[in-house]
């Protein structure tokens, strides 16, 4: 491992970076820019770990979750997104409420502490469906969290109520039944990138990054955590991501200054797969990208506690380097995951909790399974317990 102290023969334009870092001073939209510009990736990557190990020591954390995919019909037609179908087209499917019963007996069973649901946006469902999902998983799996429903979702329960006429106001009474129903918190996905020209180029039709952060504000001040994405590697501009990185740190700024219960718990950088979407043609982001990106995630957002390496979409092995690059999380079991890599014969993408533990070990870390809200959980097999306090940052 690179300390700070062992930092020697760095690139002379990040000196001014590193002493800010020692002396834990905010950085600036240029030197995020510098950090993306530099050709010294090692001190990019040392300088975010020495942030990680400040704030986390030599913690990563786990989960045990299970992913749901309700529905992929959408009425959106997002260019990226190789997860939509239309109602008639190959593939298209939508879960029966005993479907998505079975699922969560499955996640109980299997010591699951998260439920994780993402959707697309279904035309013809109505409102109910949403509440019964919820209604239905407590019945059956009454202690496990339910994060559900990224902001983009969450806008087309506020239309199809006739609730999005009343802007913030609307989404509030939405999130307020979900609430009552078992919702626990939201998801990071749907963020993209906060830009205008990125929204029309490749996403025109979904929200757009002011109403992302509404939808999130509002969860805060009703009381419940979010994650923060970025879908990055596509045609967006490096600077455009910095942008995207601050837009973050500034909301966080205002959560914590209105005093909510909710905030931002974990920025989570996404490597945009090519698949068979509309921008297959691109070829994605490299390696070295996805370590760059993750390091200067940890560096820029000094007011989010946690950055996760999603395997899922970075691959356990290049999750394993991101831990010495700014990471402390590396997600959770999964099994099921039909968002991306919908392309190959089937979306089984379940890491069991023995290798996640050892992938840590591996890569020099200590692995601590926590639940959704980062409370440490103590297991024994399938029965586990959660402290009552999170686990904070130090
Ligand atoms: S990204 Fe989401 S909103 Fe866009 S097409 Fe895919 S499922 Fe629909």
């Amino acid at each position: 491992m690179r300390t700070m102290q062992s930092i020697q023969n760095v690139d002379a334009s990040l000196q001014k970076i590193v002493d800010k870092v020692l002396q834990q001073e905010r950085l600036t939209k240029e030197d995020g820019i510098e950090l993306y510009e530099t050709p010294d990736l090692w001190t990019v990557c040392s300088l975010a770990n020495v942030v990680r190990r400040r704030l986390h020591g030599d913690v990563t954390y786990y989960n045990i979750n299970r992913h749901i995919n309700y529905t992929n019909i959408c009425a959106l037609s997002c260019k990226f997104c190789d997860f939509h179908r239309k109602k008639d087209q190959d593939g298209a499917y939508e879960h029966s409420l005993d479907d998505i019963k079975n699922e969560a007996k499955i996640a109980l069973d299997s010591g699951a502490t998260e439920i994780h649901i993402v959707g697309g946006l279904h035309p013809w469902l109505p409102f109910e469906y949403y509440t019964n999902m919820l209604d239905a998983i407590h019945s059956v799996a009454p202690k496990i969290h339910i994060k559900a429903f990224t902001a983009v979702e969450i806008v087309h329960l506020a239309r199809i109520t006739k609730r999005g006429r009343d802007g913030n106001a609307g989404i509030s009474s939405v999130l307020e039944d979900l609430i009552a129903h078992g919702l626990g918190s939201l998801p990071g996905g749907g963020a993209e990138v906060f830009d205008d020209r990125v929204h029309d180029e490749v996403f025109r039709g979904k929200i757009g990054g002011k109403q992302w952060m509404d939808v999130h504000r509002v969860a805060h001040e009703l009381g419940i955590n979010s994650n923060a994405t970025m879908l990055y590697g596509h045609i967006e501009t490096r600077e455009e991501r910095v942008n995207h990185m601050l837009l973050l740190r500034e909301e966080q700024d205002r959560t914590e200054q209105n005093n909510c219960q909710g905030k931002f718990q974990t920025m989570i950088p996404l490597p945009f797969i090519p698949g068979v979407s509309e921008l297959s043609h691109l070829p994605g982001p490299s390696g070295i990208e996805n370590l760059r990106t993750i390091a200067i995630s940890r560096l820029m957002l000094d007011n989010i506690p946690h950055v996760k390496a999603f395997w899922i979409m970075q691959t356990i092995q290049m999750a394993q380097h991101m831990l010495e690059c700014g990471a402390n999380d590396i997600d959770g079991t999964v099994v099921w995951y039909d968002i991306t890599k919908v392309s190959t014969e089937n979306t089984h993408q379940e890491c069991s909790t023995v290798d996640l533990r050892r992938a840590i070990y591996d890569a020099g870390f200590k692995p601590v399974e926590r639940d959704t809200v980062y409370r440490p959980v103590t297991r024994e097999g399938t029965s586990w317990e959660v402290a009552e306090r999170p686990i904070t940052a130090h």
